[in-house]
């Protein structure tokens, strides 16, 4: 058995908790691999590594980190199709959106390339007569991250390449159920110049975090997850006394008006609906259709679901891959196999006549006349389950959509660009796609949902990452000039 360690101090470094978590194959429902899960004292001792390499690495010239960013970034490129392969061997999307996710985490490095640009301060000339002031940003030492396993490459690089380029030591916990990219792209670092224990991979369960969370040492964590673990690493962070960034959940609508390319908004929902079999934070999870076009429009979503193909990521005629265990395909399919006692139609039963074999397989499920109350419009299904809402007014839609308690993704698909004017200036969610399904911001803006979507202040990665992992100080500066010296008890006034 395939055994997944540590990487600490620039090496590959075996667990001693004797504690392991299974890495299944989601395509074929066998175990792949064992993962080690370390202990308190393994987390902190990898802290402590971090902790020792972090003067020497704050110290190190922004050229020279940047020429690291270069070189790191040049290596992802150039193992793209390694890092593809890895995601879909233990996530089980197709290869093709692995693809997608290795580009989009790409892009965090090149936007942290331009560091010796993002760190620069403000300068203030003769604030008062011979003082100067300005403004520097530093970085705060140790940090670490906790990540979800729906994105293992492009979360991670989401905040890593941003947090060492800023000078600071990284601790990444992956999630245990696909551990292995974060490693690889820990030998990437290395090989791209990176010194010995700037960037550490521990991987582990709540042991684990609970143990960043309870380690004076580390300064920050930033974490992606779902919305009760997520509210539960603020918390505790922050009672710590740590800075917290924790995005969470979602449950993203889609606004069809009646004035919008039907085939080009059916195209757009399947598209994100079902996607990654659903397992995306920006996945679209609710159509409000105007009653004027939803029959229309659930026409058109039906007649394109059959033409998805379900089956092992590695396939390339594969459009759709497993879900992430057993246990939770079962747990989406619950949520179909309920939808109709909740009174609402299922259209489309993703549940039956599935691909041979154990794999953790599901087809895309479409369930119509769902109403708030039901269990697949409250809570995140994080499958290929698509539900239907009704509306008969833009208002209505617009309620629904601020009510919910997420507040992640949504899109609009209209050809009226006031009403869209509109739609993005009341809308309470961080992210608003206007005729695009799925709008995570490219990588020079910040990503973050609002309400349950997010715990803390800054959005992840961009100027709000670049934020996150520094802080700020300013430096009021006189040069002595005896010519102007004199004893002054009063309070300093800028004259
Ligand atoms: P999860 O919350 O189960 O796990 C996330 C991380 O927390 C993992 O590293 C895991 O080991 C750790 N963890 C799990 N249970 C814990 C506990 N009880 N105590 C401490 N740590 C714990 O999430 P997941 O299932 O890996 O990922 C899917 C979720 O992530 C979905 O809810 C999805 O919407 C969300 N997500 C959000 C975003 C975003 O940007 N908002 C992005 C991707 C995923």
């Amino acid at each position: 058995m395939k055994r997944i360690s540590h990487w600490v101090d620039g090496k590959v470094i075996e667990g001693t908790s004797g504690r392991q978590g299974v890495v299944w194959n989601p395509a074929t429902g066998v175990q792949q691999a064992a993962v080690d899960l370390a202990s308190t004292a393994e987390l902190d001792a990898a802290v402590a590594v971090a902790k020792a390499a972090q003067p020497a690495w704050r110290a190190t010239g922004l050229s020279r980190r940047a020429e690291i960013m270069f070189r790191f970034r040049d290596l992802i490129d150039a193992n793209r199709k390694e890092i593809a392969s890895l995601v879909t061997a233990e996530h089980g999307k197709v290869l093709s959106d692995a693809l997608g996710e290795v580009a989009r985490g790409l892009e965090n490095v090149e936007y942290a390339t331009g560091i010796p640009n993002l760190l620069k301060g403000g300068f203030t000339e003769q604030a008062a007569t011979g003082v100067d002031v300005y403004s520097i940003r530093q970085p705060l030492g140790v940090v670490a991250g906790i990540t979800p396993f729906n994105f293992p490459a492009m979360v991670p690089l989401w905040m890593l390449a941003n947090a060492i380029a800023c000078g600071n030591t990284f601790i990444l916990k992956p999630s245990e159920k696909d551990p292995s990219t974060a490693l690889f792209l820990a030998e990437l670092f290395a090989q791209a110049g990176l010194p010995a224990g700037v960037f550490n991979v521990v991987n582990g369960d709540k042991e684990a975090v609970d143990a960043i969370l309870h380690n004076p040492d580390i300064a920050a964590v930033s974490f992606v997850g779902s919305t009760p673990i997520a509210r539960y690493i603020y918390e505790t962070g922050t009672q710590q006394g740590k800075r917290v960034q924790a995005l969470g959940g979602a449950k993203n609508h889609m606004l069809v008006l009646p004035d919008a390319d039907l085939d080009m908004a059916a195209d757009a929902v399947v598209s994100a609906a079902y996607g990654s079999a659903g397992e995306r934070c920006m996945a679209l999870s609710v159509i409000l259709a105007m009653d004027s076009v939803a029959d229309q429009l659930i026409a058109k979503v039906t007649e394109r679901i059959p033409a998805i193909t379900v089956g092992p990521g590695t396939e390339p005629d594969s459009e759709m891959g497993p879900l992430i265990t057993a246990e939770h395909r079962d747990k989406v399919a619950g949520y179909v196999a309920g939808a109709s006692a909740e009174g609402a139609t299922v259209v489309v039963d993703g549940t039956t006549d599935l691909p041979g074999g154990d794999g953790f397989f599901l087809k895309p499920s479409l369930i119509d006349d769902v109403k708030p109350g039901m269990a697949c419009y409250d809570e995140e299904i994080f499958g290929p389950v698509l539900a239907v809402t009704r509306i008969s007014s833009y208002d209505e839609g617009l309620q629904l959509i601020n009510d919910n308690p997420f507040g992640n993704g949504v899109a609009l698909f209209t050809r009226d660009g006031g009403v869209a004017r509109q739609f993005q200036f009341d809308v309470q969610v961080g992210m608003v796609g206007i005729n695009v399904p799925i709008p995570v911001p490219v990588s020079y803006y910040s990503f973050g949902g609002w309400k349950a979507s997010l715990f803390g202040d800054q959005h992840m990665y961009g100027p709000e990452g670049i934020n996150f992992f520094t802080r700020s100080k300013v430096v009021t500066s006189r040069w002595p000039d005896p010519a102007t010296s004199s004893v002054d008890l009063g309070f300093p006034e800028n004259r």
